[in-house]
């Protein structure tokens, strides 16, 4: 049995302390959600309100569509895998799978039954008679997640599962997780600071700071359409470039914006329409910076402090006029540069404009 879930109006308190406000959030049945957010902002508070290990202090959680708010931990068909994978030392691979199942008195048939697909799964077959000890760090957390999922969960929920593995396994662990929910298809909260994890295993990815929902959409939503400077900075790596603005005349179609080195700089115009003199952030990836050809029309100055060459890709670090920090990436970099300064174009249509709160101001067409 499988189930989608709703949050509304979610809010957490320690004492006076608002830890989570105002969440509101519908998860499909079958979805891959992520949560994903700096530390502190509230992402484990959210996932254990969701399992029942924290109080929701007001608000409603509802999964299939019965009112969940109050219930018991153990009566809400939710199954949670942590960072700390929490197996028992003692007991061996087929012990830790089956421990739960055999603490509710199901005969030892009928655990076999529920642990022998799982372990079959998730390929533990083979180190069944193990103790936690002798397993590698992505055997254990495979054998966590087998020690959730034999509970045949309607939910599951993980918090931040990989960030205990060396690099590489994590990028493998990231295939296998994204490829058991292929397999299963629960409904998934997955919750991680790590922006690439989101992006490579959401189906829909959370945006949160302090608490709020900054913004909900799938990876490429966020990454292409951000609605704030926070989120355009969160998602994407290297980090999306901040450039200073000024609005120095606004058209009827178009504003014309001061950049760093007084370059005039044309974007089309946004709603709400800003005035002139107010200072706004224009923001540009790494990856949409090109060299500039013709340094006359609107390309500005990037110091070039030095270059990483990674093959495939190259990066340049520097700064502008104003000293604020740039990035620009280039593709298959045929021979080195050690020019000290570069002309950077700047394409509108991949540029996105901020206003000094950091809300998006969209063009209007
Ligand atoms: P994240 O998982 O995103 O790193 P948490 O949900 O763990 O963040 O914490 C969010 C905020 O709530 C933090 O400021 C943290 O200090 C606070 N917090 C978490 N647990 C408690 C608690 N039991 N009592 C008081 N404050 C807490
Ligand atoms: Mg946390």
């Amino acid at each position: 049995m499988m189930a989608g879930l709703m949050l509304t109006d979610v809010n957490k308190k320690y004492g006076q302390v608002q830890t989570v406000t105002d969440v509101s959030l519908e998860i499909g049945d079958g979805e891959f959600v992520v949560f994903v957010g700096p530390s502190g902002c509230g992402k484990s508070t959210l996932l254990r309100m969701i399992a029942g290990l924290e109080e929701i202090t007001s608000g409603t959680l509802t999964i299939g569509d019965k009112d969940e708010t109050r219930t018991e931990p153990a009566n809400r068909h939710i199954a949670m895998v942590f960072q700390s994978y929490a197996l028992y030392p003692h007991m061996t691979v087929r012990g830790n799978l089956g421990f739960a199942l055999r603490m509710t008195g199901e005969s030892k048939a009928e655990v076999a039954a529920k642990v022998d697909p799982v372990a079959s799964m998730l390929q533990l077959e083979a180190l069944m008679d193990r103790k936690p000890s002798q397993l590698s760090g992505g055997q254990r957390q495979r054998v966590a997640i087998g020690r959730a999922l034999v509970r045949s969960p309607q939910v599951f929920l993980f918090d931040e599962p990989l960030s205990n593995l060396d690099a590489e396994l994590r990028v493998q662990m990231r295939v296998e997780l994204a490829q058991l929910h292929k397999k299963i298809g629960i409904t998934t909260i997955y919750v991680t600071h790590d922006q690439v994890e989101a992006m490579t295993l959401a189906d829909r990815i959370v945006v949160l700071r302090d608490g709020q929902i900054e913004q909900i959409g799938t990876p490429l939503d966020l990454y292409h359409d951000p609605d704030n400077l926070f989120v355009a900075g969160f998602i994407g790596s290297p980090r999306i470039n901040e450039i200073s603005a000024i609005v120095a005349a606004v058209g009827e179609h178009d504003l014309t914006l001061t950049l760093p080195g007084e370059i005039s700089f044309s974007y089309p115009l946004p709603a709400p329409r800003p005035k002139v003199g107010e200072r706004l952030t224009l923001a540009i990836r790494p990856e949409h910076l090109a060299r500039a050809d013709d340094p006359a029309s609107g390309a500005v100055r990037m110091n070039v402090n030095y270059w990483e060459h990674l093959g495939g890709v190259s990066y340049a670090y520097g700064s502008l006029a104003d000293g604020q920090p740039v990035i620009l990436e280039q593709r298959l970099v045929q021979s080195t540069s050690d020019a000290p300064s570069l002309a950077l174009a700047i394409d509108p249509s991949r540029a996105f404009l901020f206003n000094s709160a950091g809300d998006r101001l969209r063009p209007m067409s």
